[in-house]
């Protein structure tokens, strides 16, 4: 290190690890990323995309100013911020005054900060009055909400990182942990290796790189995780593995899933499967001895048409054997993006509002338009990500505004997001890099600061919070989040709300923590005690974190208390239900999708790191050996991959990590990379009734030579 180079401390911008990071720069460019040693999520690691976020500073993918047009079939022309902008507000406010406010949508991120998700939201629901505000991480994490709701009556994930280092047996389901929570699986590997009597578990359709490391690798029939579950309680009320005295104390409605799971035989539950009963035994057997049970799960379970019931069941089990609020016991989703968890403290769902809030509770409603002070906040529905997409193919949606997210790559059924965006009146997209797919449909593209240059919080999947810190300016014209949507409410003002003080007149993302977190207050993830400068005092903190709270809160649940309205934890019990795309003979392999370990969802900042494209080069399909020989194909051969919404043209190779029937294919590369629309063109928006969360992971597909 250089004597002019400076060392700002932050936030790495891409997993739910939440990695501390030192980006070391001259005030002018960031030359370097190293591990943060005192921050708590890696302890100085890093993975390969943290390790390389300096290389990712390429300006010519980047947006620098604003661009407009003027008409559907016109070029966009550079604008300035003030035209952009007033030409946004005289859109939106004849669109509302013609329309009514929910003729507007808006489709936001799980990468936004903290302060830039609450600013959408107090946009969207005091000022447009709609609840049409949902985010990319209904594609990510609804089903975890959800679950955790129904469970326990609040969304509060109870277990910390030093959890499974220390738990006895860890279950890791449909989670590559390995290649999506490096720095994660990383402390997990060193704390096998120095505990070897630890148990690992991992249920997954593939043999991935994290089922290497398990003892026990249930290699079932994709979508059949609550079967499992439900055959795993019934062996472990069989075996009298489960904990009495804490269902008696603690919980209700065991009788009734007692009841359901009397079914799940353990050949009945084998055969769904596709596994042997031995494996079931000796699973349930490692879950029912073990002094300390915890359970990490991430997209396998929540991107299913019966997410909601993958994630109940599997709390069931938790329930069951008393194993949470103890050190290394407690189920515990990972987040995949960084701040899906701060989305869902803002209510950036549009069924949420701030402070984990409901927006169909009339009271939640009335306690947030107070605080607002504003007359009444919207009880019309809003639209969750499919459905928005939906109304605005069918044209009841006139005005979208997208920002820091790629919908044109990674929401299901490309085809109809496409000319839904091709057909949408007026489009704004806000995003740092300006070669992803959805910028190519924005009548208004908006240049945001990205990673480096903009400030705000983050909240990791253990609850924790850490500053996100700019060391160099935004280039060209970009500006923070916050400050775009603060700048375009402003405007809208003046159309909807002339002459009244401004609910906007935000003065920087510390004052709008300030004023967020007072909506938080009395609430289960309470942050009144917490704000940019105690954070920077006393280093990143998990909620809750009340006013006079010294420290934050590692564990949840450990009196046994719920937030229910009876102080118990709920048992579930929802009937397994078999995916929606079945195989039949013109579909007859299931497509998987999921991550690679050095790439990024869409690749807009991955894709600009020639160093990243070193472990996989392009995408490429896997099948399982028998699967190639049957079509008489040889690896790299080029095959047609078909779905019932469209395909694509991909080399295939043999993978025998996978189960024959099953085909598996990275998510990251959309219609920039290949021919046709990405890989998510074959994928389909069937979604869980609960959640509304896709099932992004199964879809029925066909697969010959061309
Ligand atoms: Fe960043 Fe996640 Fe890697 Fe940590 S594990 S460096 S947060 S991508």
């Amino acid at each position: 290190m250089s004597q002019t180079t400076l060392v700002t401390p932050s936030t790495c911008c891409y997993c739910g690890v939440g990695c501390g990071v030192l980006i070391e720069h001259d005030g002018e460019h960031i030359h370097g990323v190293t591990g943060d040693p005192s921050h708590p999520a890696n302890l100085g690691r890093l993975c390969s995309k943290g390790s390389t976020l300096h290389l990712t500073g390429d300006l010519t993918a980047r947006g620098l100013y604003p661009e407009l047009r003027l008409g559907k079939g016109l070029a966009r022309a550079r604008t300035h911020w003030d035209t952009a902008l007033d030409h946004a507000a005289q859109v939106f406010a004849d669109t509302l005054a013609e329309h009514g406010p929910d003729s507007v949508a808006f489709y936001i991120s799980g990468q936004l900060l903290t302060e830039d998700y609450y600013a959408f939201n107090k946009l969207a629901r005091a000022l447009v009055g709609t609840n049409n505000l949902d985010s990319n991480s209904r594609l990510c994490m609804s089903s975890a909400v959800v679950g955790y709701k129904r469970s326990f009556g609040s969304d509060t994930p109870p277990c910390s990182y030093e959890d499974i280092e220390q738990s006895d047996c860890l279950l890791i389901a449909g989670s590559n942990m390995a290649y999506a929570h490096p720095v994660l699986f990383r402390r997990l590997e060193e704390a096998k290796a120095r505990r070897p009597e630890m148990k690992v578990i991992v249920i997954d359709p593939r043999r991935t790189d994290t089922a290497e490391l398990a003892d026990l690798h249930l290699q079932l029939q994709p979508g059949s995780d609550v079967a499992l579950f439900h055959g795993l309680l019934h062996i472990l009320l069989w075996e009298g593995w489960i904990d009495r005295a804490f269902i008696d104390a603690h919980t209700s409605g065991f009788d009734e899933l007692k009841r359901t799971v009397r079914d799940y035989t353990p050949a009945m539950v084998a055969d769904i499967c596709g596994l042997r009963v031995e494996q079931l035994q000796e699973c349930a057997r490692l879950i029912g001895n073990a002094p300390s049970f915890l359970s990490l799960w991430c997209m396998g379970l929540n991107q299913s048409s019966n997410g909601s019931g993958n994630n109940t069941a599997l709390i069931n089990l938790h329930l069951a054997t008393g194993q949470i609020g103890r050190t290394g016991a407690g189920p515990f989703s990972l987040t995949g993006q960084p701040n899906a968890m701060g989305g869902r403290e803002t209510g950036s769902l549009s069924n949420l509002l701030p402070g984990h809030r409901d927006a169909a509770n009339p009271e939640h409603r009335d306690e947030v338009a107070r605080y607002w002070q504003v007359g009444q906040l919207p009880d019309s529905p809003g639209l969750t990500a499919i459905e928005l997409f939906e109304a605005v193919r069918d044209g009841r949606i006139k005005a979208l505004w997208i920002a820091c997210t790629n919908p044109a790559q990674s929401v299901p059924n490309q085809t109809l997001v496409h000319q839904a965006l091709a057909a949408c009146p007026f489009v704004v997209v806000q995003e740092a890099f300006f070669t992803t797919e959805t910028c190519r449909y924005a009548d208004l593209l908006l240049p945001a600061a990205s990673w480096g240059e903009k400030e705000g919080m983050v909240t990791n999947s253990e609850r924790r919070i850490s500053h996100v810190r700019p060391a160099v300016p935004a280039p060209g014209e970009a500006r923070p989040d916050w400050a775009i949507t603060a700048d375009f409410a402003r405007r809208l003002e003046r159309h909807l709300r002339p002459g009244q003080p401004s609910l906007f007149d935000f003065t920087g993302p510390a004052q709008i923590f300030d004023e967020f977190k007072w909506l938080t207050e009395g609430r289960d993830l309470d942050l009144t005690g917490l704000s940019h400068a105690v954070i920077d005092e006393i280093g990143p903190q998990q909620w809750p974190f009340p006013t006079g709270a010294h420290q934050g809160t590692p564990r949840l649940y450990a009196d046994g208390e719920f937030p229910t309205a009876d102080g118990r934890a709920r048992f579930v019990a929802e009937q397994y239900r078999a995916p929606q795309e079945k195989r039949e003979p013109r579909y007859p392999l299931t497509l998987n999708t999921g991550r690679l370990r050095d790439q990024w969802h869409g690749m807009s900042r991955t894709g600009t790191a020639a160093r990243l494209f070193g472990h996989v080069e392009e995408p490429i399909l896997s099948l399982h050996p028998d699967d190639m020989q049957r079509r008489q194909l040889k690896d790299n051969a080029l095959v047609r991959i078909s779905s019932r919404r469209g395909s694509l043209v991909l080399p295939a190779k043999a993978d025998p990590s996978l189960r024959p029937g099953e085909a598996y294919v990275p998510m990251h590369w959309g219609d920039r990379f290949l021919k046709g629309l990405g890989i998510n063109v074959l994928t389909q928006p069937a979604y869980d009734p609960l959640s509304k969360q896709p099932e992004l992971k199964l879809s029925a597909v066909a697969v010959e030579a061309v």
